[in-house]
């Protein structure tokens, strides 16, 4: 089959990749399309040393199992079932588990991928595969919900104007009237002006320290210094991109303002699939380019460039 697969950090089209064998409890999905997430580029740089498939972001058709012949998106942590962890109720942290395209697991930016039909969830027939394939990413902004209690009143700030702040923006200005998205892109930050979502440039940012709730979604190592600079005293600040590498910076601020740090990670495709489905997140307008999977090189160098939002890969029809 093709695949996109990544070897040592080396990047490769692929006509002649083995297709998966299902293990126990796992279906053959037929992928229709993917999506490139910052994390792909983050692995090719070298983090987590994966190598294998690439590809977390997927829409597909399972070709057996109890959703056979329907469309269906896959949640990524594929976990034992079995150890403490997962007893406890906490999946996505099992020990054990692999992680689609990013552990140990062959990903999506192929024409097949195997995926525990645990983790499968139908996609509900009117929606378009290209919204559909959000789902993962969408989830991934729910979880700042699902961790935090957050109140209308709340005063929030998102640092950070490519693919995940927009989306954390767009789901936390449902819950808090206050979301103010910082940027450095005057084209990403027209999307969410467009949404009603108020925005500032990096320069015109606050300056005093009034958010409650701070997400820094920069995928860099000046998000968390810049979040400390807006965030109230026993304010929180969520963290929401991994930085690959070593970060320095002074502790005693968090001490002293007594600053929660959360880590936040995977979230519910039931919660993202019915906000897609319900129209309360736009994803389309994000699409900056679209490939065929025989390209997906040149996708991955495209999803790269500044100004790009969202890059496709379509797989399959
Ligand atoms: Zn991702
Ligand atoms: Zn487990």
């Amino acid at each position: 089959m093709r695949a996109i697969t990544l070897s040592n950090t080396t990047l490769s089209s692929r006509t002649d990749y083995p297709a998966p064998s299902p293990r126990e409890g796992e279906v053959l999905v037929r992928v229709l399309c993917a999506g490139v997430c910052e994390t792909d580029l983050q692995l090719i740089k070298g983090y987590m040393g994966f190598s294998g498939v690439l590809g977390h972001e997927f829409v597909g058709i399972a070709e057996s199992g109890k959703f056979k012949g329907q469309r269906v998106v896959g949640e990524i942590n594929c976990s034992c079932w079995a150890c403490p962890t997962c007893e406890a109720g906490a999946p996505s942290h099992c020990p054990n588990r692999t992680v689609l395209g990013i552990l140990n697991h062959d990903g999506a930016f192929a024409d097949y991928i195997a995926v525990p039909q645990k983790n499968l969830h139908v996609v509900p027939d009117g929606m378009p595969t290209d919204v559909a394939v959000f789902t993962e990413p969408v989830a991934a902004a729910f979880q700042i919900p699902a961790q935090l209690s957050l109140s209308r009143t709340d005063r929030v700030v998102v640092l950070g104007d490519g693919r995940l702040g927009n989306l954390c923006a767009q789901v936390l200005s449902g819950i808090c009237d206050q979301v103010l998205v910082v940027g450095k892109h005057p084209e990403k930050l027209a999307l969410l002006d467009e949404l009603g979502i108020e925005t500032a440039l990096v320069p015109d940012a606050p300056r005093d320290r009034l958010a409650d709730l701070v997400i820094d979604c920069t995928g860099s190592d000046t998000g968390l210094p810049a979040a400390l600079a807006l965030v109230r005293p026993r304010g929180t600040i969520v963290l929401k991109t991994t930085v690959a590498g070593t970060q320095q910076m002074p502790w005693a601020p968090v001490v002293i303002d007594e600053v929660t740090i959360v880590g936040s990670r995977c979230g519910p495709f039931d919660r993202a699939l019915e906000a897609l489905e319900a129209g309360s997140i736009s994803v389309l307008p994000m699409v900056s380019q679209r490939f065929d999977l025989s390209d997906g090189v040149e996708a991955l160098d495209a999803a790269r460039r500044p100004g790009v939002l969202k890059v496709l890969i379509d797989v399959g029809a």
